[in-house]
Formats: C-alpha cells, structure tokens, sequence
C-alpha cells in the first residue's frame, strides 16, 4: 500500500533525516503493508514491532504503545494541543540530552533539523539565528557569544537544533551536547 506519505507539521524532513525510509513492511499498529517505515523510534516500554509514518502521524501507535516520541522540555506558553502533538503524533528527533523544544506564537516550534553553519551560511548569518545564539552562548559564559555557538556548531562540540515558528517564520535553536 502507497500512497502520499502522512503530513509532520513539527517535522520539517523526516526522510532527509533517516526517520522514514523506503522499506516494505507490515505495520505492527494498523497491520497494513506498507512501502515506508518508521525507523525513529519511540520512548515506551515495549519495543514496537514495525511502524508506519501513518501510525506516527495519527497517534496511533504512541496510543498503542502508550509511549512518546520526544524527550524534550516545553514551556508553559506553548499550547497544550501542539506539545501532545510533538511528543505524540512527531517522528523522535535524535539527541544527546533531552532538549528543550523551541515555541513561538503560543505554538510549538516546528523541528528543521540540526544546524551545521557551513551547509546553510545564510541562515547561519540570519539575524534571527544569530539573536538566539547570542542568548544561548550568555547562558554558557559572559564570554561566550553568537559565534563560539556557532563555531560549536560547525565543529560538531555541540549540535543545535534549529527550529521555525510556523506562525511568523521566525528561527529558533535548542542546544544540545554530543
Ligand atoms: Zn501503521
Ligand atoms: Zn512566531
């Protein structure tokens, strides 16, 4: 069974990030064969047989599992409605440590994927991405600033996470070790 692959409104490229990939399976949630696999994973106490991304986007088999795909931090003015949907109905982000999940405009932020300066210089240069980076490196050290975040960055000491409002389109970055 085909068919155009499910929608991630908080994940911008699964299949550029090997959560999905072409494989022929028989989901373990809906029983269906499919040509597409989550290969993702999830945070539960059993280890699920194979998922779909169809499973992934309905809650399906967080339901079934009872499980979440995040293990990552919210803040309180992000809605209730699309924090469930991150930790429930979103392919898992690799991390490190758990990370705080970025939101703008009441709304969780939208995962783009893990910022390497040199692959994307003009976002890199954007004012957006350098004010968070300015903000994140004053949590680290009075000495720090934008660009240490951003040669942490590219050197790969760190990974940050960048993220966009899907509201107002603005860029937001989490920080993680390695
Ligand atoms: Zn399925
Ligand atoms: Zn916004």
């Amino acid at each position: 069974m085909s068919g155009a692959l499910p929608q991630f409104p908080y994940y911008a490229d699964p299949i550029g990030d090997g959560r999905i990939v072409r494989q022929d399976i028989t989901c373990g949630v809906c029983g269906l064969a499919r040509t597409w696999a989550y290969v993702g994973g999830i945070y539960a106490q059993e280890k699920p047989e194979a998922l779909c991304p169809w499973c992934v986007a309905d809650g399906q088999a967080a339901a079934r599992y009872d499980g979440q795909f995040q293990d990552a931090d919210f803040s309180e003015e992000a809605s209730a409605e699309s924090v469930l949907a991150v930790l429930r109905q979103t392919p898992r982000v690799v991390i490190w440590n758990p990370i705080f999940w970025p939101d703008h405009c009441h709304e969780c932020c939208v995962y783009l994927g893990v910022l390497i300066p040199s692959e994307s210089p003009e976002l890199a240069a954007a004012s957006d991405v350098v004010a968070e980076a300015q903000a994140l490196a004053r949590n680290i050290s009075k000495q720090w600033d934008a660009e240490d975040i951003l040669e942490c960055a590219e050197s790969g000491s760190m990974t940050v996470h960048l993220f966009q409002c899907r509201q107002c389109g603005i860029h937001k970055l989490s920080l993680d070790g390695t």
